[in-house]
């Protein structure tokens, strides 16, 4: 008789994370993914799109009122943007840590900010701040259908082999 194991808590835990117009470009979509996957988060939700001011001004709601909004959204716009949605224990937070400071001049070294990049206003990847925040992110740019529910390979059962 095999014990049955239990999940982390919060294993089922989403967020929301982009890879930014200048970071498409600058062909930096490949080593994102990595550092994902390589912590050990698992990859639900994936698409390529040109977004829309519309969907940004929702997206940026908070900074709407601020000076640097109107290039933000120039930026945003200027080409496309890949955006994921990660899953497991503690992403949101730990997202946060690996993609760095706002600010690349504050971003450590080993953060994705802090590796591949030097001005605020080309920071190269989004996540979401908060699990509130991540919810609404994931409802904006996501159908649920587009979520996909998957098990791996490894607790494949000898009967489906
Ligand atoms: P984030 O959650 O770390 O991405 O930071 P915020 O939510 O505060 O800001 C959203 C995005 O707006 C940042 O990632 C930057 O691309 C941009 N941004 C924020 N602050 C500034 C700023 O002072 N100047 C410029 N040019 N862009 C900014
Ligand atoms: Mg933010």
């Amino acid at each position: 008789q095999r014990r049955s194991k239990s999940s982390l808590p919060d294993a089922r835990e989403q967020t929301l994370v982009a890879v930014k117009p200048d970071g498409v470009q600058r062909r930096l979509v490949g080593q994102i993914i990595q550092r994902f996957e390589q912590r050990g988060f698992k990859l639900v939700g994936l698409k390529m799109l040109q977004v829309s001011e519309e969907l940004l001004s929702e997206h940026y709601c908070q900074l709407r009122t601020k000076p640097f909004y109107p290039g933000l959204l120039r930026y945003m716009t200027s080409g496309p943007v890949v955006v994921m949605v990660w899953e497991g224990h503690n992403v949101v937070q730990m997202s946060r840590t690996m993609v760095g400071h706002t600010n690349p001049t504050e971003a450590q070294s080993g953060t994705i900010r802090g590796d591949f990049s030097i001005h605020i206003s080309r920071n190269v990847v989004h996540a979401s701040d908060s699990l509130e925040g991540a919810q609404r992110e994931i409802q904006l740019w996501f159908q649920a259908k587009d979520l996909l529910d998957w098990d791996c390979c490894d607790r494949a059962s000898t009967s489906e082999i």
